[in-house]
């Protein structure tokens, strides 16, 4: 193993600093004992105990002696129990981002380490129950006064047998979970928790290989013993493999048992050994030829600015606005090839890979056995496999979703975002990080290049494009001269006047459905939301309801008739007409994809029809499938949510519909309107890729709204500007930070009275008036899983202050004695839901 041995000097480090990943943000002092203290490294795994029980933790910082002015004391500090790794899964470079992650986001750090690297590699504590000395006493009175009693029958179980896993325990003894007087029993002392370490749960897998020894010299071994038939077979087979095959493919290939083998080894002629087997994600998959393309003048110019600043050495951040279709994927392809021809490494990012079986492939094939691939829906082995594979550096790029951030790539020097704008950058969950800015700090740190794509930028990244902070690459033009989709309006207010009810499909795209199957080409059907519908829009006029404060769409509350704004809690009555046209018909009810589908299979009893949503992401192969058939053409319509709009590539497909954008612009989000444009602007681009045109259809009440006008118009530029007004009028990003504090609770009222508090002790710490405090308001998902939900926002000018007063207003609430676990806080939330 490549790692320096330390000498036993001054400097030996006795103690070490750990992080263990849990809700804390604070790190711990241990000892660490005589064997651990020359092997320990920075970013290695230990088993040490935190409180009751040993945990996992990571080692980030060793030292030599405890630090001036700690108030701990000597006899109080536990020892590591374990050391997981010599050789440290957390590369410097990984650490050094998971600690700025840690300190950016206000998160746990060790929460981010435990999320930089692959699922399953933790160690497990498992517990278990024995008996104690005087539960063997008291096992000897039961015996005679209650042989049959439960406890009597456990005890007997526990000295015969001896320690028990904890549920394998509950298991025997016939119960379900932890009975009460098992719990009873070791209160009572006759019984004893023991916490028992099982470690690494994923390892390499290994499998059973020979290699033929010395093979010059078996023709004079041949002529001194009698070689059968069958042996000299499997050495001609042993041969033709370069003297060395896996047991179980010679014996197939050869025809031989095992006992032949056996043979040979004993003699000699062949040694037995094991060997890693690698879990490749893609051991199935057809890979496609690597075509060589001829770049456009645009994209030329944008891989040489790339390639000018690869060969700088230098952090930069270059933003690739190329309109969809305009072969962005190519530009990533050399540019990541450009970076290892420099012996440098690549990494590239992709909102959803389980989304682009396609592209994976098509990675694999130029990069073959020197890409590794991570996401979300590998197998914990084939995920261990491809982290190892870069870890030890015979990978040197990486593809993958968000987590990927955190790949340890070595030498790294070019970072590719694609579709830099899309929310699943954005972890939900704690660690709350953004994968797309994490990586932007990771390059600066390690001198590398970082390309964000997209058809649609974000708004801050244009702005910062604007700004000059970073590179603008523009790829104006499709390739190969091919138009640009049309996308086309439904004014669902005229359907509405003429069929005097809601319609989910108009006339015009249930003909254009038809038309395009009886071309034989295909069709997508989309639908703008996600289960959130409850919001006021006039089918007459097309008239909402945003808030006067925030500029957010209010939320409808059916119970008690009433609209609320998710950020600052403005409430009104609903109106029972509409303001603007007088019309009665003002609620809004959204359909799910399943009764989309089963409307059109009513309809077109003879098209084949897939679906793709949340459920169907759930089983990654049936995704995968109905993606590839669709591909294929054998699935005539694709009924799905925005997650089909993403970087597809279906040349037949010429129709896209959208049925409900209305939804996605009524959600109570300042990034609504942004969204919807990105949306329209990629399923534009989805329709008509191949050699024929392409036509897309809009459903909406809202034909004048800006972001569809645009959007149609496929003008990013007008949209851009009419944007950016409004995030400056009204206090959004890139003009202020935000910050999202979310308390959450079982009891509702328990909820409000926390988020109560938390305004007072920003109030408190906000003397400077830094910070703007709205709220507390309920979130959009009131309820979820059972908890109430009430959320805080923040907004600033300065970013640093925003952070100084959240953090004096937790401690000041934990020191008045809080439980802060209800409370969670996102610095740069992307999405307001
Ligand atoms: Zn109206
Ligand atoms: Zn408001």
């Amino acid at each position: 193993m490549p790692f320096p041995a330390q000498k036993s000097t001054d400097s030996t480090p006795l103690y070490a600093q750990v992080a263990f990943p849990v809700h804390l943000s604070k790190t711990f002092t241990y000892r660490l004992p005589p064997s651990i203290q020359q092997v320990a490294r920075l970013g290695s795994r230990v088993v040490a105990q935190l409180g009751a029980k040993p945990l996992t933790g990571y080692i980030v910082a060793l030292l030599p002696h405890l630090r001036t002015g700690t108030s701990l004391i000597e006899s109080e500090i536990k020892e590591v129990q374990e050391l997981l790794d010599v050789d440290p899964p957390l590369t410097a470079e990984v650490l050094e981002i998971t600690r700025w992650v840690a300190d950016y986001y206000a998160a746990p750090w060790g929460e981010v380490m435990r999320a930089a690297l692959p699922a399953g590699i933790n160690a497990t504590v498992e517990q278990a129950i024995a008996i104690t000395a005087k539960g063997r006493e008291a096992l000897m009175d039961l015996e005679t006064s209650s042989p049959d009693q439960v406890r009597t029958v456990a005890l007997r179980l526990l000295a015969s047998e001896g320690e028990f896993e904890l549920s394998a325990f509950c298991l025997r003894i016939g119960a379900a979970k932890t009975p009460q007087w098992l719990r009873q029993m070791e209160t009572e002392g006759l019984t004893e928790r023991v916490y028992r370490t099982r470690p690494t749960v994923t390892r390499a897998k290994r499998r059973r290989a020979i290699r033929l020894v010395d093979s010059e010299a078996d023709e004079s071994k041949s002529n001194n013993q009698h070689v059968t038939e069958s042996q000299q077979r499997a050495i001609e087979v042993l041969r033709a493999q370069q003297n060395t095959m896996a047991v179980s493919d010679l014996l197939k290939a050869a025809h031989i048992s095992e006992s032949v083998v056996r043979t040979l080894a004993k003699r000699g002629v062949v040694t037995e050994f094991e060997e890693d087997v690698r879990r490749d994600p893609l051991s199935r998959a057809e890979l496609p030829d690597t075509e060589i393309f001829k770049l456009t003048k645009a994209q030329t110019d944008a891989l040489r600015a790339i390639e000018k600043r690869l060969s700088e050495k230098a952090f930069a951040t270059l933003l690739l606005h190329g309109v969809t279709g305009s072969g962005k994927t190519e530009v990533y392809l050399r540019a990541m090839q450009a970076a290892l021809d420099l012996d440098r490494g690549a990494m590239m990012l992709v909102p959803e890979i389980a989304l682009t079986p396609i592209l994976s492939r098509r990675l694999r094939a130029h990069f073959g056995g020197q890409i590794a691939i991570f996401h979300s829906s590998l197998s914990k082995g084939e995920r261990f496999d491809e982290w190892t594979r870069l870890r030890g550096g015979a990978a040197r790029v990486v593809l993958g979703t968000r987590s990927a951030v955190f790949a340890p790539v070595r030498n790294l020097g070019v970072i590719i975002i694609d579709e830099e704008q899309d929310s699943s950058y954005r972890q939900e969950e704690s660690p709350f990080y953004n994968a797309r800015d994490t990586a932007i700090v990771r390059a600066q740190k390690e001198s590398a290049v970082v390309v964000l794509g997209s058809a649609t930028p974000s708004l801050e990244s244009f702005h910062n494009a604007q700004r000059g902070k970073y590179e603008y690459l523009h790829l104006p033009e499709r390739v190969a001269n091919r138009p640009m989709a049309r996308a086309e309006m439904i004014d669902m207010r005229e359907v509405f006047a003429r069929h005097k009810k809601p319609a989910v499909f108009s006339d015009d795209l249930l003909k254009a459905i038809a038309e395009t199957h009886d071309r034989g080409e295909q069709s997508i059907i989309l639908l703008n939301r996600r289960g959130y519908s409850s919001f006021i829009l006039c089918r007459s006029c097309g008239e909402s309801i945003n808030c006067p404060n925030c500029d957010v769409s209010l939320t409808y509350h059916q119970t008690d008739r009433i609209l609320i704004c998710h950020y600052c809690n403005h409430h009104q009555r609903a109106p029972r007409q509409c303001p603007a046209c007088a019309s009665k018909y003002i609620y809004y009810v959204g359909e799910g994809t399943e009764q989309i589908e089963e409307l059109l299979r009513k309809r077109f009893p003879t098209l084949r029809i897939g679906r793709i949503d949340r459920d169907t992401k759930a089983r990654r192969h049936q995704f995968e499938k109905t993606l590839l058939d669709f591909d294929k053409g054998e699935i005539d319509l694709l009924v799905g949510t925005q997650m089909l709009a993403k970087g597809h590539d279906f040349p037949n497909v010429t129709l896209v519909g959208v049925v409900s954008v209305d939804a996605g612009l009524a959600l109570p989000d300042f990034r609504a309107a942004e969204r919807a444009f990105q949306l329209i602007t990629q399923v534009a681009g989805r329709a008509g890729r191949g050699d024929l045109p392409g036509r897309v259809l809009i459903q909406t009440y809202h034909p004048h709204h800006y972001a569809l006008r645009h959007a149609c118009a496929q003008d990013y530029r007008g949209f851009y500007d009419e944007e950016i007004r409004h995030r400056r009028n009204h206090g959004y990003p890139p003009f202020v930070a935000l910050a999202l504090l979310l308390v959450r609770h079982k009891d509702a009222a328990r909820a409000s009275a926390t988020a109560q508090e938390l305004r007072l002790a920003l109030v408190e710490a906000n003397k400077d008036h830094a910070c703007r405090i709205l709220g507390p308001a309920p979130a959009p998902f009131a309820r979820l899983r059972g908890e109430h939900r009430v959320q805080l926002l923040i907004k600033s000018r300065s970013r640093k202050q925003m952070r100084s007063v959240i953090d004096a207003a937790l401690h000041n609430l934990q020191k008045a004695g809080n439980d802060l676990r209800s409370v969670t806080v996102e610095i740069d939330p992307v999405s307001m839901m």
